[in-house]
């Protein structure tokens, strides 16, 4: 069982925005309408947002096309649109402690994640591509006869991004850096239930000197905000991490338009422990790599393969995490468990643990709801689950942890790498023929090796297969926000 935190008496952060950002004023949507933001810890209220849809994504695009084309953001040397990104990264930073306590609140990740995962993240991100801005540039090329050939890197324009709950700073940021830093202006529709740190950071973004028209943000639902991003004609691309599912509803609506699509996806990450790792260590970053944000993650290592040897000890280390896990209000710096986002996630893997048990897994630890209020889940340890079973197959974006058994070093590599997925993947081993050879032979856009979640701004992430097209951060991150434009001149 794992044990509840004691609620302590709750700071709350200041809730500053609630409207729509765009051409730099604050406006409520056209409409009228707001919808409610809750705490999921509480099942409260926490704000009423700007209900955003077709009407305001226009108005968006609109001020984001007047940035790009005439604003000074276009004339803007790359250097001055770096300044402004460190400034923006500095300000951040200045108030990290209220946004780490909003994003908690809004989203329900324990504070103490915020603070050493999501805000450091999050300014190490505008930092490395503000670095960028003035770094851009074409080749020269010798081609046949006399004449001067060269590509310049221009920046794609208006670009509508479009990101899930589990990170939402995190995610703004992986969006706006490279965007920024290539020169694009941004129409930018968060998440329905984690909307408040997006508009924060879009108040620093104004505070710090980013010309008005440049960031525009629209709160608003998916079918509706969503959609008319990807269906306006203005927008010239559009970023979007989220589901599988709704990535091909973006694909086809984008048809028309030709829009340029970049993705990054769901998964079903397999993590592989072979016998002659270190097995604590193994046991340790297999249980961050599933448990970390309450199995919100898109990398989660969720299909967890141990051989056979070590297989008890590590289900048995495992259990013992669980155990002692500390389930409580993600304001409280001591909780290392919140709920998850909201009440359709909770019951969506109440459902899967469900399915783990009537299909024949062996429960070890967790299996319910945790409390009466908010939307917690246990920690919850399946042993014995073999490749068919829903719990090994479908990505369940909780903390339930599925473990496989292996043998044959053969059938386990088909068996990895037999998903629709192809995220991440981890190997843990001292063996370090062994280690290469499967970071090579995994068909995943990331392989760690003897450790999980390791992310960097300068390391690019994304998806094979059905996870996603394209990278996010690094410099392949950056590419994705610009075209490139030949130029061949007669001598
Ligand atoms: P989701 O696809 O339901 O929603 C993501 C965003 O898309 C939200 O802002 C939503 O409002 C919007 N949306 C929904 N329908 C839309 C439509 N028809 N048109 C345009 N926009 C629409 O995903 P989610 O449940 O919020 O997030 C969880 C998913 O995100 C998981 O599959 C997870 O693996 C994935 N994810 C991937 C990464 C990555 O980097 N690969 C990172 C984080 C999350």
């Amino acid at each position: 069982m794992a044990t509840l935190v004691s609620p302590p008496v709750r700071k709350l952060p200041t809730i500053h925005q609630t409207q729509c950002f765009i051409g730099g004023q604050w406006l409520p949507s056209q409409s009228g309408k707001t919808f409610e933001t809750i705490d999921p810890s509480t099942e409260q209220v926490i704000a009423q947002v700007a209900e955003g849809d077709a009407a305001d994504v226009d108005l968006a695009a609109k001020a984001a096309r007047k940035a790009f084309e005439e604003g000074p953001w276009s004339k803007m040397d790359a250097r001055d649109r770096g300044r402004l990104m460190y400034k923006l990264a500095d300000l951040i930073e200045e108030e990290k402690e209220e946004l780490a306590a909003l994003e908690s609140l809004d989203n329900g990740k324990p504070v103490r994640d915020s603070l050493a995962a999501d805000l450091p993240l999050t300014i190490d991100c505008l930092r490395y591509y503000a670095g960028f801005a003035d770094k851009i540039h074409g080749q020269t090329i010798p081609i046949r006869g006399n004449y001067l050939c060269y590509t310049r890197k221009e920046p794609v324009g208006v670009v509508g991004q479009i990101i899930p709950w589990n990170f939402p700073m995190l995610m703004t940021a992986w969006k706006w850096g490279p965007a920024l830093a290539a020169g694009c202006t941004i129409v930018m529709k968060p998440a329905e239930q984690t909307p408040l740190t997006c508009l924060r950071m879009a108040r620093l973004a104004q505070k710090a000197g980013i010309p008005d028209g440049v960031i525009n943000v629209v709160p608003g639902y998916g079918p509706t905000a969503g959609a008319a991003v990807v269906k306006h004609p203005g927008i010239d691309k559009v970023a979007f991490t989220g589901e599988t599912s709704t990535a091909q509803t973006i694909m086809r609506e984008s048809v028309a338009s030709l829009k340029r699509l970049t993705f990054e996806l769901g998964g079903k990450s397999p993590n592989i422990i072979f016998a002659d790792s270190d097995l604590d260590a193994a046991a340790a970053g297999a249980h961050f790599g599933l448990y970390f944000n309450q199995g919100q993650c898109c990398c989660a290592g969720s299909r967890v393969f141990v051989e056979d040897k070590v297989y008890d000890k590590f289900i048995d280390k495992v259990a013992s995490m669980n155990t002692s896990r500390r389930l409580g209000d993600p304001l409280d710096p001591t909780t290392e468990q919140g709920p998850q986002v909201d009440k359709t996630q909770m019951e969506k893997i109440l459902h899967y643990i469900d399915l783990g048990k009537q299909q024949g897994a062996q429960m070890v630890s967790g299996g319910k709801r945790f409390g009466e209020k908010g939307y917690y889940v246990e920690p919850t340890l399946f042993a014995d689950v073999n490749d068919d079973m829903s719990i090994a197959k479908d990505e369940i974006f909780g903390p339930v942890m599925s473990v496989l058994r292996f043998s044959d070093m053969d059938d386990l590599l088909k068996r990895a790498n037999n998903t629709m997925f192809g995220l991440a993947a981890a190997v843990w081993t001292r063996d370090i023929g062994r280690a290469h050879t499967f970071a090579k032979a995994l068909r995943a856009g990331t392989v760690w090796v003897n450790c999980y979640d390791v992310f960097d701004a300068a390391a690019p992430f994304g998806g094979f297969k059905m996870s996603g097209i394209g990278r996010e951060l690094g410099e392949e991150g950056l590419k994705a926000y610009t075209e490139n434009k030949t130029i061949t001149v007669a001598m």
